[in-house]
């Protein structure tokens, strides 16, 4: 028997076809507004291994997701990763399988990740400026990046945006420049307001958030762009610019509520099934994948009643909710 579309719908009647998952919580990059700079990363026996990622990813198109984002900290870091990706990409029923990864490998990944059937890559770069980006990134080489990202257009994925965290008084003089970067290899770019995950070290982020209204005024004075309707379904509003081929989006989870059209949920790499990125409603599935680790309907079972316990929405600065001590390189960006 053919299953529906999606055998995920949530109490608010939300189709839930987009799944996020974590590949590792480790990441060869430090920066700012992600992690601080001491980490402890999780002992190897508290995350998935690649076979239990594989049987999450198996399960959830089972169940009509069509669409797998693979996220981390920095994926592409993993042992291993290229095989794990591999088979996910050969998951019946899976129309789009993409990723976010800071670029560090891509030099030498960007082609197999193509072969693998990865159709769209997401790749953070937040400076142009070698000496900015390692300040940003901690750890970070902005030529290695630049390599990747023109390895990766090379390569030939259906699409590419950069990822761009606007921070005040760090990197917003440079959203011009970002801007015209993408626009020069024909690829798209979004910009992200910083969001309030983990504690950090390095500033107050209410201080440095720059509202994406004040990104899009910036632009404004030197291209004219036009909203237009991409359809992701999520955080994400898209803009043409005229005249070029690229597109810039606004990804405003601080500013914005985007949750009534929220089509998507989060497996940590610790195996949590998160329901929401801005709050801590949750089911363990490790627990399950390594009790019953033939259990596929019994891994099913727990997903599809886990819908129960997505929230309407979150709130980042609401007084009354729990605070989101989650970094977002465990949440999987
Ligand atoms: N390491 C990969 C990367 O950097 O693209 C994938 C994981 S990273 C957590 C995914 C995305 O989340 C990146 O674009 C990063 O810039 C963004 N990000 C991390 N922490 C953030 C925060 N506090 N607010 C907004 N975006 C954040
Ligand atoms: Fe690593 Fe990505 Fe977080 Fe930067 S944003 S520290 S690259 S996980």
């Amino acid at each position: 028997m053919p299953e529906p579309a999606t055998a995920l719908i949530d109490k608010h009647g939300r189709h839930i076809d987009y799944v996020r998952l974590s590949l590792t919580d480790r990441c060869d990059f430090r920066c700012v507004y992600c992690m601080s700079e001491e980490m402890t990363f999780l002992p190897r026996k508290q995350i998935l291994s690649l076979e239990e990622i594989y049987k999450v990813a198996a399960a959830f198109t089972e169940l009509g997701v069509n669409k797998i984002r693979l996220t981390g900290g920095e994926p592409l870091v993993r042992n291993n990763v290229m095989s794990l990706i591999e088979n996910i990409g050969r998951l019946p029923g899976l129309d789009e399988l993409l990723l976010t990864t800071n670029g560090s490998q891509l030099k030498k990944m960007a082609g197999p990740l193509r072969d693998a059937g990865v159709n769209r890559i997401n790749i953070s770069l937040d400076s142009l400026n070698a000496e900015k980006f390692k300040a940003m990134t901690r750890t970070g080489k902005l030529e290695q990046v630049l390599k990747g990202v023109e390895t990766a257009v090379a390569a030939g994925f259906d699409s590419i945006r950069l990822n761009s965290v606007i921070l005040r008084g760090v990197n917003d003089h440079e959203i011009i420049d970002l801007l015209k970067y993408a626009i020069g290899l024909g690829i798209n770019i979004a910009f992200i307001e910083e969001m309030p995950l983990g504690e950090i070290s390095d500033h107050e982020r209410m201080d440095t958030m720059v509202s994406n209204e004040d990104v899009k005024k910036k632009i404004l004075e030197h291209y004219a762009i036009r909203p237009i309707d991409m359809n992701t379904a999520g955080p994400s509003r898209y803009y043409e610019i005229e005249g070029e081929q690229s597109k810039v989006g606004f990804i405003s989870p601080v500013s914005h509520n985007f949750c009534e059209s929220c089509n998507r949920v989060r497996v940590t790499v610790e195996g949590r099934l998160l329901l929401c990125l801005g709050n801590e409603y949750s089911t363990d599935l490790r627990q399950l994948l390594r009790e019953q680790p033939e259990n596929t309907e019994l891994l099913k079972q727990t997903i599809i009643e886990a819908m129960d316990i997505k929230p309407l929405r979150h709130y980042f600065y609401d007084e009354e909710q729990p605070q989101i001590v989650r970094f977002m390189n465990m949440t999987g960006g």
